[in-house]
């Protein structure tokens, strides 16, 4: 059935038909209409999945896919034009263009944290990009992934867009066919093998994945409002998000003060009792659950640690001090648990986050210049916010990846339409004049055309 699907969508590509950029905004539209249609289905899919708050779900799901497409919208025309570069002075007389071309049939592979917004703005890129496309969707979200391929299905003939839902052997028998391009978003583990599939037929990938964020505090940084954004980056959906800041690391003469912050923020935020408040999403499934719980064992729980198997619960918690062995500070934690680790120079902040693999995000808080271009240029990571968390999403001028084992590859704005692009150059040469320099007999042109190369 899965080769079948490719082959048709194949053919389709072969037809053309998705190369019209008339055809592109037309399909664009009719999404668009479709989409907020069933707003609050989504909502509704998203609040039954993990109990995701309405707020969050407009937020950081419906809100973003909407502002994608519309964005796209408007810039298609202009994303797709052929783009005039100057010419090499080598080549006179000619005309140089870049061609951006649909690299053909996509398969876009989806997690579930943010299981709506990271299937859809994808697929709205590709389809902006004039591919023919496959998405799967997360299976550990079966209603938002149902009602993803019901959209689609409403809104796309199969051989332009399927969903295929499923899980990991669906996954591996989609990763063992011929794609033209991998848009993959998940974990580095996951990545891995979409790679070595990729690499089986040297398909290009982008490869979106996660990592340890490290979350600076200097001794400068305003500590109240320091701690409200941090609670607000690292508890949005439970802490679930690829770029919520995994770890703190505090100059050890503002962990007290920093404690105390953070446990009035998280009572202001969620209430005493989180479980009780609608604004507290919850961990996806008992096996994240079991897996974070196992995290708690052995550390001093300074706020919070609260969990309850029966609801998948598991109150915002701060850790002081682990070890950095412990479960908690080995891989991403990926759920809302916040170790704190203080420092007193820079060299011991460096040699902890060194430990850990080039992460997708990294977060300073301080009123020092210096420190944070410090930062900045010691550390190698996707991208960051000096003095907040996780909003550099947001902007879609800005691009959105990791690097190293975080990820290969970044999308948002235009850059999602040139990810799903391929750049073909183009010269268009000149006829009326036919320069004799480069043609052999090459003689005594040598001396002549080093020259040249000098000057230009
Ligand atoms: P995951 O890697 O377990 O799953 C992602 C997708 O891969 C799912 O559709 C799943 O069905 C499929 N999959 C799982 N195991 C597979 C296998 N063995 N072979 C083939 N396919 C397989 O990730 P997840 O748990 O859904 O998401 C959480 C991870 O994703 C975290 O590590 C997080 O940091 C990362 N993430 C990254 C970004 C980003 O933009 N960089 C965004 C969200 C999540």
């Amino acid at each position: 059935m899965i080769s079948e699907t490719l082959q048709s969508q194949k053919n389709y590509f072969q037809t053309g038909e998705t190369k019209s950029i008339a055809y592109r905004k037309k399909i664009l539209k009719a999404l668009k209409t479709e989409l907020l249609l069933r707003e609050d289905d989504i909502v509704a899919a998203l609040k039954k999945d993990f109990n995701k708050p309405a707020f969050e779900s407009v937020l950081s799901e419906t809100a973003v896919v909407i502002s994608e497409i519309e964005l796209t919208l408007k810039k298609l025309s202009g994303w797709a034009k052929p783009k005039r570069v100057f010419p090499s002075l080598l080549n006179f007389p000619s005309t140089d263009k870049i061609y951006s071309e649909p690299y053909g049939t996509v398969l876009i592979i989806a997690p579930w944290n943010y299981p709506y917004q990271l299937a859809l703005a994808p697929l709205i890129a590709a389809i902006a990009a004039g591919n023919t496309i496959v998405l799967k969707p997360s299976e550990l979200t079966p209603n938002t992934s149902s009602l993803i391929n019901s959209i689609v299905t409403t809104v796309f003939k199969p051989e332009h867009v399927r969903v295929i839902e499923g899980g990991v052997d669906v996954s591996q028998t989609l990763l063992a066919q011929r794609w033209d391009y991998i848009f993959f978003t998940g974990s580095v583990a996951v990545g891995k093998i979409v790679a070595k599939a990729a690499a089986e037929h040297l398909t290009p990938t982008t490869l979106e994945l996660g990592g340890k964020n490290p979350c600076i505090i200097d001794d400068t940084a305003p500590i109240g409002l320091t701690a409200k954004r941090i609670v607000w980056g690292k508890f949005l959906n439970a802490g679930q998000t690829c770029i919520a800041p995994d770890y703190i690391l505090i100059h050890h003469t503002k962990k007290e003060a920093f404690y105390t912050a953070l446990k009035n923020e998280i009572d202001k935020a969620y209430s005493p009792n989180p479980q009780q408040s609608d604004d507290y999403a919850r961990i996806v499934n008992t096996k994240n659950f079991e897996r974070l719980q196992a995290m708690l064992t052995n550390e001093n729980c300074v706020i919070g640690g609260d969990t309850c198997s029966e609801h998948l619960y598991i109150s915002p918690t701060v850790i002081d001090e682990p070890d950095l062995d412990s479960e908690v500070m080995k891989d991403e934690i990926f759920g809302p648990i916040l170790p704190v680790i203080s420092y007193s120079n820079t060299s011991e902040l460096e040699s902890i986050i060194l430990k850990y693999e080039k992460p997708l995000s990294l977060y300073v808080f301080t009123k020092s210049t210096a420190f944070y271009k410090k930062i900045i240029n010691t550390f190698s990571f996707g991208g960051g916010v000096i003095n907040d968390t996780i909003i550099h999403f947001i902007n879609h001028r800005l691009p959105f990846g990791g690097v190293g084992n975080s990820g290969i590859g970044a999308y948002h704005g235009k850059l999602s339409f040139d990810t799903f692009s391929h750049q073909k150059a183009i010269v268009k040469k000149g006829n009326w004049l036919d320069l004799p320099l480069r043609y052999a007999p090459y003689n005594n042109k040598l001396g002549f055309i080093k020259q040249v190369l000098k000057w230009l």
